[in-house]
């Protein structure tokens, strides 16, 4: 596939390990579960946006950029990473942040991602309420911006475009080649779907060289019509890179099975899936992506959709730093700790 010719920022650690989860399988009775991990990028804490954004922000190079502009919720990763990037390449970083959950506690407008823009030089230019139009108030502040004397780069939420959506065609082929050189077929990947970029990336590049591969997507939101907003972005994302043909629409499965009560809204079974994880492999996964994701296996694991010789990879995407944000999710663990107060 000729990525080659879109200019690319080193950002992440590359590749992230494939690692097996054996004690997980056991207790779960499942097929053989390897992790690929996303988390350990290392752009400030690392997650899937640092593969997305070296295609990004090697584009705004090539275009002369000197700020950033992109948006997310309070406790985006995205953002962060972004304010990570910036900082990296001397780029001014200039952030609009949306309340998109009700939480009111000061840890979730304070504490995680928020303190690692802050702490990142980024710039928080506005906080708008929930279902304010994001990309709109990006553009404005771009022009904002342009009128200063300054060149923008607007990155969109979560990255997802298909530019930004090369990282993971580009993981696709990593993936693959680190599971035949440790002689193993993948049935199944499994990751959360929240803007798109991840999963149609994926999609797209198994596409090209292992159609075979079943990639599901759990989605993170409702509401959010992802099957059909995941497989115009990775049409889009095949275009790209000139491919022949089309994806097609069954390539991209996608479950509402663990987006429970909403974006951001982590469910009981969020919350077992991120215990069950750390206490049986030692790895952390997050409230609003990860934990989800996990909890959607796990149900597909119940309903006895794998045979225990199939392979399935599960995308952790990152997200540690929002867990802190959402410490009162955890009031059990809290409590084994009040000795501290
Ligand atoms: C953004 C994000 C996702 C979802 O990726 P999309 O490309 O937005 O669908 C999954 N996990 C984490 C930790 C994220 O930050």
């Amino acid at each position: 596939m000729l990525l080659d010719r879109f200019p690319r920022v080193a950002l992440a650690h590359r590749p992230t390990p494939l690692e097996a989860l054996p004690r997980l399988s056991d207790r779960l009775g499942g097929p053989r579960i390897l992790v690929k991990r996303d988390d350990c990028t290392g752009l400030a804490g690392g997650g899937n946006k640092s593969r997305q954004l070296e295609y990004l922000l090697g584009d705004a190079l090539s275009q002369g950029a000197d700020t950033l502009i992109t948006h997310g919720a309070i406790q985006s990763n995205h953002v962060r990473q972004t304010a990570a990037a910036a900082a990296k390449l001397g780029l001014r970083c200039r952030l609009i942040l949306e309340r998109r959950t009700d939480h009111g506690d000061p840890a979730y407008l304070q504490s995680g991602n928020v303190l690692m823009d802050y702490l990142l030089g980024a710039e928080i230019a506005a906080i708008l309420p929930r279902g304010a139009d994001m990309a709109a108030a990006t553009i404005a502040l771009g022009d904002e911006c342009r009128r200063a004397g300054g060149k923008p780069y607007i990155i969109p939420g979560g990255a997802a475009s298909a530019l930004g959506a090369l990282g993971y065609v580009d993981c696709a082929g990593e993936l693959a080649g680190q599971a035949d050189r440790a002689g193993l077929t993948i049935d199944h990947v499994i990751l959360a779907s929240g803007s798109g970029g991840t999963h149609a990336g994926l999609v797209a590049g198994f596409h090209a060289i292992e159609p075979r591969i079943a990639v599901t997507g759990f989605s993170v939101g409702v509401g959010t019509n992802q099957h059909d907003h995941v497989l115009s972005l990775a049409r889009d994302t095949w275009s790209l890179i000139g491919g022949a043909g089309t994806v097609g629409s069954g390539e991209v499965r996608v479950s509402d099975v663990a987006a429970g009560a909403g974006y951001g809204m982590p469910g009981e079974t969020t919350i077992e899936a991120i215990r069950l994880v750390a206490r049986c492999e030692g790895i952390m996964l997050d409230p609003v992506y990860t934990g989800k994701a996990m909890a959607g296996l796990m149900a597909m694991i119940g309903e006895g959709l794998f045979t225990p010789d199939e392979t399935v990879v599960f995308i952790h995407t990152g997200g540690l730093p929002s867990l802190f944000a959402y410490k009162y999710l955890f009031g059990d663990e809290q409590a084994g700790g009040s000795a501290l107060t």
